[in-house]
């Protein structure tokens, strides 16, 4: 795999997947790439270095990859927020919509402590449904979400502008139109 100084150019894109339409994002190619991975890294934390952020939350399954390095980069913990059913403390709970339909997501209890300062991490956001339902979740508990980053934005579904809205800054390295 050729280096890229482009982050763009790093991520693959996957036609008619989950399904005929859909143009799927794949990050994997781009975490698959040194200097790719760790590029994306630096920038996504750079405006939060010396900012103080206690936990960094991911979202379960990718914003566990970029986020987990996240956190060691900024010497904060690490919080998974997973899909119901999967943590096995006391958790809490939030609905959050999907394209057709709805689910809950979940977060163990004292997993984060009233007052603590968050920064959410996933890999993409589209229509914000989930990290919306992530937002929620950790404000239940007196989390102050600081700011939400994500690798790649697909800003025509309005997900970045939804987070905004409800007062979260929102970090994006790339788009797709
Ligand atoms: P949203 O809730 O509509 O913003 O969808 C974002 C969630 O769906 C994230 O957890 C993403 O990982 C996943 N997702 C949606 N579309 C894509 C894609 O094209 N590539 C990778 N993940 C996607």
């Amino acid at each position: 795999t050729p280096i890229s100084t482009n982050l763009i150019d790093a991520v693959r894109t996957i036609p008619d997947y989950p399904k005929p339409g859909v143009m799927f994002r794949d990050i994997t190619t781009l975490l698959g790439n040194a200097r790719a991975f760790r590029r994306t890294v630096d920038e996504l934390v750079q405006p939060w270095a010396g900012a103080k952020i206690d936990k960094v939350a991911g979202i379960e399954a990718r914003g566990f990859i970029v986020g987990g390095a996240v956190a060691h980069q900024l010497s904060a913990g690490f919080v998974p927020i997973r899909k119901k059913g999967k943590l096995p403390h006391q958790t809490v709970r939030m609905a959050y919509a999907l394209e057709y339909g709805q689910d809950e997501m979940e977060m163990h209890v004292d997993a984060v402590h009233a007052g603590e300062r968050v920064l959410l991490v996933d890999d993409l956001i589209a229509t914000g449904g989930t990290a919306e339902g992530a937002v929620k979740l950790l404000r239940q508990i007196g989390a102050i979400v600081e700011a939400a980053c994500f690798i790649v934005d697909l800003p025509e579904l309005g997900g970045a502008e939804k987070l905004r809205a409800m007062g979260v800054p929102v970090r994006t390295l790339m788009s797709f139109e």
